[in-house]
């Protein structure tokens, strides 16, 4: 499934997997959580082989494989039960701008040789259940739909940040944070139509949307917001053309130098602190 969602767009979405969070004197897991500016989805994903019925009245689950049937709980209450358990941690923990989002429980069977069967004649019911292409669908939708105010993407950020942080393994071991989060999409993305990824020219020092044909001088600076907020807050030239998609050393490096940012290190060590954009620097972050 997680090769579907990195088809997402991932501009101002964030997605985090295998969480396990301390409630009350117990622990609850989340297979994967998805958190938007105006949704939050919490998944149940499912690997089952054979046929599947599901019974959301008797909220119960039948898989019959090689003849034998086995009856499980209906995933969709475990994805409700989680999704009230988060909502009383992120209330708990300060994040309720994420808390108070609009939210949606989704179960998703992965294995595309299993078929499925929602025994309900309730439409809405029968499409918490679906494959991860459809996932990708309803997502889709939730991210274009404005009818909702949508939250700062820092807070979305702040709480990720703070959930990946709370996460308590079954083993204790050593785990960063971005094996929790996602990356960002890569590139540049343009600032006009939301879609295309922008290519940089160094003769006009700007960036062009083949897309929609959009020019930009500093379409780099909410990608580098970003950039500080989900990844960190130094960058090297390398990194920088890395996440930007840029070969060119030169054109890295006059983009960093014109934002006269404080720098460490230096020669192949130097690195530029991403700093000032989180303390709202620069103007566009008011925005966000
Ligand atoms: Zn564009």
């Amino acid at each position: 499934m997680d090769f579907h969602l990195q088809l997402l767009n991932h501009e101002e979405l964030v997605i985090i997997h295998d969480i396990r969070l301390p409630f009350m004197d117990s622990f609850f897991q989340i297979d994967t959580l998805i958190i938007g500016r105006t949704f939050m989805v919490v998944i149940e994903a499912k690997n089952y082989s054979g046929s599947i019925v599901v019974s959301p009245k008797s909220q119960q689950l039948v898989r019959t494989y090689k003849q034998t049937d086995q009856t499980f709980n209906d995933p969709l209450e475990q994805a409700k039960a989680a999704m009230r358990k988060l909502r009383k941690w992120l209330f708990k923990h300060d994040c309720n701008a994420v808390g108070n989002l609009l939210s949606y429980e989704q179960v998703v069977f992965t294995n595309e040789k299993t078929s499925f069967y929602v025994d309900t004649e309730i439409n809405l019911l029968a499409d918490k259940y679906c494959r991860p292409n459809a996932l990708i669908d309803k997502i889709e939708q939730l991210q274009v739909d404005k009818s909702t105010k949508a939250i700062p993407f820092s807070e979305v950020i702040r709480t990720s940040k703070l959930i990946a942080s709370s996460h308590q393994p079954w083993f204790p071991k050593y785990t960063k944070l971005e094996h929790h989060i996602s990356d960002l999409r890569k590139g540049v993305v343009c600032v006009t139509c939301k879609v295309g990824t922008m290519s940089y020219t160094p003769i006009s020092c700007k960036w062009f949307c083949p897309k929609c044909k959009a020019i930009s001088k500093d379409a780099h600076l909410l990608t580098l917001y970003h950039y500080a907020l989900l990844i960190n807050e130094t960058i090297s030239n390398k990194q920088f053309r890395r996440f930007f998609n840029m070969e060119s050393r030169s054109s890295a490096y006059w983009i960093l130098k014109s934002l006269n940012l404080p720098t460490l290190g230096s020669h192949r060590g130097l690195v530029y602190s991403l700093k000032p954009f989180l303390i709202g620097r620069f103007p566009f972050t008011d925005s966000f």
